[in-house]
């Protein structure tokens, strides 16, 4: 606060009824400390707050310099500053610290103004102070609180962005910074609040209108040509800035901002991933032993139905044949045998038969399934000599489903897409794979450079047991049925891009899990 400096010479006349002594009372009585000097500053005269702020009387003080109040730590410039400016007839104001009569150091926020001279003599000057040793502390405290704040968040290892209520950036640190340019786009932020949007649907306008903390929320985010993924653990706050301005004062003038801390979990989620991927390849190969000893143990049941079933056949007849004496007749009691035995090797195969793996449904991110199945046919597609270019969509909504089962699914369909291209002579070999989400589906492009699928052909490869390649072993056609199977079963679409032409083009689609949900509320 700064006192108001008086005109040097009196603007306005003292009204008549105000008595002299009832003007030196008001002086003598004001709140801020008063003191009238001479040229030289020798003191006149100081009021009763000038007394009790410096801690000195009347007595002690009148006919001494103003200067015993200095504690001769006020650089000597601030002394010259306020000379120049009373000797040039002008007020000065500033501040100084002055000692207290016992000593103790005070911040005096002082105005002297010069009273012009009268009657010809010399110039007289009027000090007005006031201790603002609790202001300066409280400023110089934020001041270090706002220091500290900003050190301690440029050299965060987190992200920090502030928004305003437009979404715009004010404020932000250089770890944000670093992930902008990882990221290559121009403001991390509004990519991580679609983003959340995206995955948390109504959670987040529920969020946003009741000014709700969002905490620790993971996000994964693709890099533009194929780098690694970045994960990011994504909490948001809200916070509230009060109007400084004085019309403000007693009102309830806001501004709201958001706050958006980005925490990088990308080394701990690239652990976990290789973790789950080693996990994922043993389960794998188990899940491969067991399919192919079910499909082993299926064909001996099945060999073996056909004897079995022509020895019932036979026993029956010989039975109905022996009539009355069947329970005697050695050939009736032989063939029964023989069908009790052959059921009991059928029963004891089917025992034996490992049992078709249960597996739970949930989100799944189609990104991370093709990532894995990249990973899993890294090897294949090496051995082929195929290039990949992998697009996935920057943030992908989840697909509600089984995971091993998606993961299936686009083995399949990149197993058969190598295999149309691994063929001796054909030189074109590249696979794209791209993810993109709109109007709440999750689309996956699977595009090979093989000799694609002729139109003919188009609706067969999807039955059963059918191959156009029956010659290379007609996993294809055995495949596309599958994967048909596993595509109906996540309320998803399969086409084949009839005007694809140089090779073969698979859309997959699927609802995204937001809209999942909403149709299975809307369906009660
Ligand atoms: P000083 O020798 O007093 O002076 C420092 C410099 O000021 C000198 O080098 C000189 O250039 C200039 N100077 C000093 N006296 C004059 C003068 N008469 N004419 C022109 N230039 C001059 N000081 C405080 O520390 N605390 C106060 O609360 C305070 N209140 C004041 C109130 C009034 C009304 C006035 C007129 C002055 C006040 N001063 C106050 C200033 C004080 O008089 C001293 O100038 C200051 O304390 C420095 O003292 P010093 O002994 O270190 O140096």
């Amino acid at each position: 606060m700064a006192i108001p400096a008086p005109a040097s010479s009196p603007l306005v006349s003292i009204p008549a009824d105000i008595s002299d002594a009832l003007f030196h009372h008001a002086v003598d009585q004001s709140a801020i400390a008063i003191s009238i000097t001479d040229a030289r500053a020798t003191i006149l005269y100081v009021n009763q707050a000038f007394c009790t702020i410096t801690g000195f009387t009347a007595d002690e003080v009148v006919g001494r310099n103003q200067s015993l109040l200095s504690y001769k730590s006020t650089p000597k410039t601030v002394y010259q500053e306020l000379w120049t400016a009373l000797s040039g007839g002008r007020p000065w104001t500033g501040r100084l610290l002055n000692r207290r009569k016992d000593g103790r150091p005070y911040v005096a926020e002082l105005t002297v103004t010069p009273l012009a001279a009268q009657n010809g003599g010399e110039p007289h000057y009027l000090g007005m102070h006031w201790d603002a040793t609790e202001e300066h502390r409280l400023a110089q405290q934020l001041t270090n609180h706002k220091q500290l704040i900003e050190s301690v968040i440029s050299v965060a290892p987190v992200a920090v962005a502030l928004l305003n209520s437009d979404g715009q950036v004010v404020l932000d640190n250089p770890a944000y910074r670093r992930i902008a340019s990882e990221m290559r786009v121009a403001e991390p932020a509004h990519a991580v609040m679609s983003a959340l949007q995206q995955s948390l649907g109504e959670a987040f306008h529920h969020a946003v209108t009741h000014r709700r903390a969002l905490s620790g929320h993971e996000l994964r985010f693709e890099r533009a040509g194929g780098g690694e993924a970045r994960w990011y653990a994504c909490s948001l706050t809200w916070f509230e800035e009060r109007s400084t301005l004085p019309d403000a004062f007693y009102g309830d003038d806001r501004t709201d901002y958001q706050l958006l801390v980005m925490h990088d979990i990308s080394a701990s989620k690239r652990q976990e991933e290789a973790l789950r991927l080693a996990a994922m390849r043993a389960m794998l190969s188990e899940g491969e032993l067991n399919q192919s000893l079910r499909e082993t143990l299926a064909g001996a049941v099945f060999q073996l139905q056909g004897p079995v079933n022509l020895i019932a056949a036979a026993a029956t007849l010989q039975k109905r044949r022996a009539g009355q004496g069947a329970a005697l007749d050695p050939l009736a009691k032989a063939l029964a045998d023989a069908q009790a035995a052959g059921e009991q090797a059928i029963a004891t195969l089917q025992a034996a038969m490992p049992p078709e793996p249960l597996e739970p449904t949930g989100p799944v991110n189609l990104n991370e399934v093709l990532r894995d199945v990249l990973m899993l046919e890294t090897d294949a597609l090496l051995s082929a000599g195929i290039t990949v270019d992998w697009r996935p969509a920057h943030v992908l909504p989840s697909v509600q489903g089984d995971p091993a089962a998606l993961r299936n699914l686009f083995r399949q369909l990149v197993g058969n897409a190598i295999e149309a291209m691994n063929v001796r002579g054909w030189n074109e070999r590249a696979l794209f794979l791209r993810t993109t989400a709109q109007e709440g589906q999750v689309e996956v492009e699977v595009v090979d450079t093989g000799p694609g699928i002729p139109e003919a052909l188009r609706l067969k490869i999807y039955e059963p047991f059918f191959s156009p390649n029956p010659s290379r072993g007609g996993a294809r056609g055995v495949g596309l049925s599958l994967a048909q199977e596993i595509v109906s079963r996540h309320r998803g679409v399969l086409e084949i891009d009839p005007k694809h032409v140089g090779g073969c083009r698979l859309r997959v689609s699927f609802p995204a899990t937001r809209a999942v949900l909403q149709a299975a509320e809307a369906n009660g």
